[in-house]
């Protein structure tokens, strides 16, 4: 059967290429009947961020990625927090001590620092591999007895997995195909460190074995962890799962993986809540910048993968129809800031006028202003054409709440010597309008402009920027008749003086 996870480590908030390998790990799941887990990777103390667990599972939630097992929820092969795992790993670094796969090493930090800093000064990089863990602090450099002492006296100590001096490896990879791994060129990784802490490498091995991972679907950054996660199961005498690493997702611009600051160099999120560090920093959110999270889930979806047609608008549903591992690219997706609001658009021109309703009403709770639903839902219906986000929602019909007080520079060059006499006229015109809608406004002002007979613009713009104080809005009729009279003949009143 098929069991996948999401294995987040909580040190900040889910960055939106951690939500792409979910959604992957989701879709996959779904699509082969299999379940989807979440792991919480916090064996790492020094890296741990107050708030980010708590991030992560709001983030999903509201993306609808929904796990099938996790903290809290169908906890059958858990605790799925690592640090609720700690006791059980140690066994297992010792198994694989016992069957000579990895070794003990007692180098202090200084020596380490010596070490480093000795190549360095002849130009080289000190790794930490068979040609020195014979002649270094370890295990395998010492007596039993010496050993023995040496853990009897409680010397701090880690645990290094022994890499093969010289195999090559040709594993597998789902999206990959073949790829060859020399073990020469590796080092020693620590699987365990004598606070009683498992290393990622570690405790992700044992407990993607003990919670019966199939696959194994990351992000490509772990492609070079491959052949050492491979050769623990291998020490382990495990059945290795399949893995499958997703392609980077790069930056807009330029060459390179799309990071934090991308989004805040060019103003778009990269995270999909808002997320405030406790020294006050704060990053923008996609759900707070007014996307749907059926829109990011969407733009998300193509971010290496298409179901080979041109079709670009896919729900939840359908992905899990269509998902397929094969289909996912190998080389880098672009990631597209401008692309992903288009993907919003499609989504918010759908909604009902009154879904939409709570998104515009919420700024006019904040900024106290009272306009019955009814009405909000007609102004959303004239405007939602234009908005790509739900804060589009307002900048596009403020001028519905608010009597402008300003004109704009541009469209006041368009108000003339006679245009007041003129709109002096058209507040009668107005006023006599009997049935205040739209269609009926529409034909008194355009037939007094040809009875008087006047041109089209002469009139309508100065209307428009009297009404709305920019040359933008939709029909202006419309607007007019939203208005209602007294409003609308009081803003003619305004521009007048
Ligand atoms: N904890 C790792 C991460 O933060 C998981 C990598 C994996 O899926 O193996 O990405």
């Amino acid at each position: 059967p098929v069991r996948v996870r999401f294995a987040p480590s909580p040190t900040g908030p889910l960055h939106i290429g951690g939500v792409r390998t979910a959604l992957f790990n989701y879709l996959f799941a779904k699509k082969n009947q299999g379940v989807f887990y979440v792991r919480i990777e916090d064996t790492d103390q020094s890296r741990f961020v107050p708030g980010a667990e708590a991030y992560i599972f709001e983030a999903l939630k509201w993306l609808g990625i929904e796990p099938d097992e996790t903290v809290g929820v169908n906890e059958q092969f858990g605790p799925y927090r690592q640090s609720d795992r700690k006791d059980l790993y140690q066994q297992y670094a010792l198994d694989l001590v016992h069957k000579g796969f990895a070794y003990y090493a007692f180098d202090t930090s200084e020596e380490l620092d010596a070490l480093r800093k000795n190549a360095e000064t002849n130009g080289n990089t000190f790794i930490y591999n068979h040609s020195v863990r014979e002649t270094l602090n370890t295990s395998l450099n010492m007596t039993n007895e010496e050993l023995e002492a040496r853990l009897f006296n409680n010397d701090p100590y880690v645990i290094r997995f022994k890499m093969p001096i010289e195999e090559k490896l040709t594993l597998n990879d789902m999206i990959r195909g073949e790829v060859t791994f020399d073990t020469g060129l590796l080092d020693d990784k620590v699987l365990y460190k004598s606070d009683g802490m498992p290393t990622y490498h570690l405790a992700n091995i044992v407990d993607d074995h003990l919670q019966q991972t199939s696959h194994v679907i990351r992000g490509e950054e772990w492609l070079p962890s491959l052949p050492l996660h491979y050769l623990l199961y291998r020490s382990f005498g495990w059945d290795a799962p399949e893995f499958a690493h997703l392609p980077l997702i790069l930056k807009p611009v330029g060459n390179g993986k799309l990071s934090k600051r991308d989004g805040d160099k060019l103003g778009f999120p990269v995270f999909p809540l808002d997320w405030e560090t406790a020294s006050g920093e704060k990053s923008m959110g996609y759900r707070e910048q007014g996307f749907f999270p059926e829109a990011v889930v969407n733009f998300l979806a193509l971010l290496g993968w298409n179901d080979g047609t041109d079709k670009e608008l896919f729900s939840m549903d359908e992905l899990i129809k269509l998902f397929d591992l094969s289909r996912v690219n190998k080389s880098g997706a672009k990631f597209d800031p401008e692309k992903n609001k288009w993907f919003n658009h499609q989504y918010l021109i759908e909604k009902e006028n009154a879904d939409l309703l709570p998104y515009l009403k919420t700024v006019l709770n904040e900024k106290q202003i009272i306009v019955d639903d009814h009405k909000i839902e007609k102004i959303i219906g004239l405007i939602k054409d234009r908005a790509n986000l739900t804060t589009d929602l307002f900048h596009l019909s403020d001028f519905f709440f608010v009597t402008p007080k300003e004109y704009e520079e541009k469209a006041a060059k368009n108000w003339k010597e006679d245009t007041s006499d003129f709109m002096q006229q058209i507040i009668s015109v107005i006023e006599n309008v009997k049935v205040f809608e739209a269609k009926e406004i529409e034909t008194a002002v355009k037939n007094w402009i040809q009875e008087n007979e006047l041109g089209m613009g002469k009139i309508m713009q100065p209307l428009r920027i009297a009404m709305v104080g920019a040359m933008k809005g939709p029909d202006l009729f419309e607007i007019i008749a939203l208005l209602g009279k007294d409003e609308a003949v009081q803003r003619l009143h305004n521009a007048i003086n």
